[in-house]
């Protein structure tokens, strides 16, 4: 018996359209991926997008103004899951990572006594923190495959299963020589794998982006790290980069936040 397509919905939010990109760019499953369900909102790639029910809401990017946690709040609503899918949307982002001085007070040195009369602006949030999110897909942006991997599995009705390693161990699968031996300052031991370790195989450094990974021990990487000689403020210049709302109580910690 042929199933029946599910009512599916793509929505951006604050970030760089990054994660919807990955989705357009991928042309040759394009046609499987509009065909496989029905795709009622697709906010870069569609203009005709509708308010109707959803059976999955795929949301990227954070939530940094009161409107859009409205707007949010009612795809929630209408929807029979939500999705958040980048690191914007599951984490809040680069836009809410760790720095000094508040919030308040760096958005008064932009703009000043400037009254904003568009939106409402509020510290970046990840989604999770406005509606409750039944999934996550980390990334910055996505992986094409993992998207579709978890989509497909969705749409089945099954549960997707995310790694629960780190970068390193997709360095060790690609034989990378790794980058911290070399002096190298890398994030991978506590970041979730996914990526498929793609900066260090091109001998750059991984900065996080995919959020911390499950029990990594921050701890003993932050340890390490100074043992090699970094300095605090390296430390916690690069793990408050990423993983905003994510970030380990220990780099909390570190970071005074
Ligand atoms: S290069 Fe980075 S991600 Fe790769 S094994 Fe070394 S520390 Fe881990
Ligand atoms: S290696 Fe690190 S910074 Fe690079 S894409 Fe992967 S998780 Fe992000």
């Amino acid at each position: 018996m042929e199933r029946k397509k599910l009512d599916i919905g793509l929505y951006g939010f604050t970030g760089c359209n990054g994660d919807q990109l990955v989705i357009v760019h991928s042309e040759d499953k394009l046609l499987d991926f509009f065909g496989a369900a029905n795709i009622k909102s697709f906010s870069l790639a569609k203009s005709d997008n509708d308010e109707s029910a959803l059976d999955i809401a795929f949301i990227e990017g954070s939530i940094a103004n009161r409107e859009q946690a409205e707007h949010v709040k009612h795809i929630r609503e209408r929807s029979r899951m939500l999705v958040a899918i980048g690191s914007c949307a599951v984490y809040g982002g680069i836009q809410s990572m760790h720095v000094k001085p508040s919030w308040e007070e760096r958005f008064k040195k932009v703009y000043g006594n400037n009254k904003l009369d568009v939106r409402t602006p509020t510290p970046s949030l990840p989604v999770g923190e406005v509606v409750k999110v039944d999934f996550s897909l980390p990334g910055c942006p996505i992986d094409a495959d993992q998207f579709f991997y978890v989509f497909g599995q969705l749409l089945r009705g099954q549960t997707p299963a995310m790694p629960d390693y780190p970068v390193c161990a997709e360095c060790r699968w690609k034989e990378n020589e790794c980058l911290l031996l070399k002096g190298i300052f890398c994030v991978g031991p506590v970041t979730a794998g996914g990526c498929q370790a793609v900066c260090p195989s091109h001998n750059l450094p991984c900065l996080g982006c995919w959020g911390p990974v499950k029990e990594g021990n921050a701890d003993s990487h932050i340890a390490l790290l100074k043992e090699k000689g970094y300095s605090l403020e390296a430390i916690q210049n690069r793990m408050g980069m990423h993983a905003g709302a994510g970030i380990p109580e220990s780099v909390k910690k570190l970071l005074g936040a």
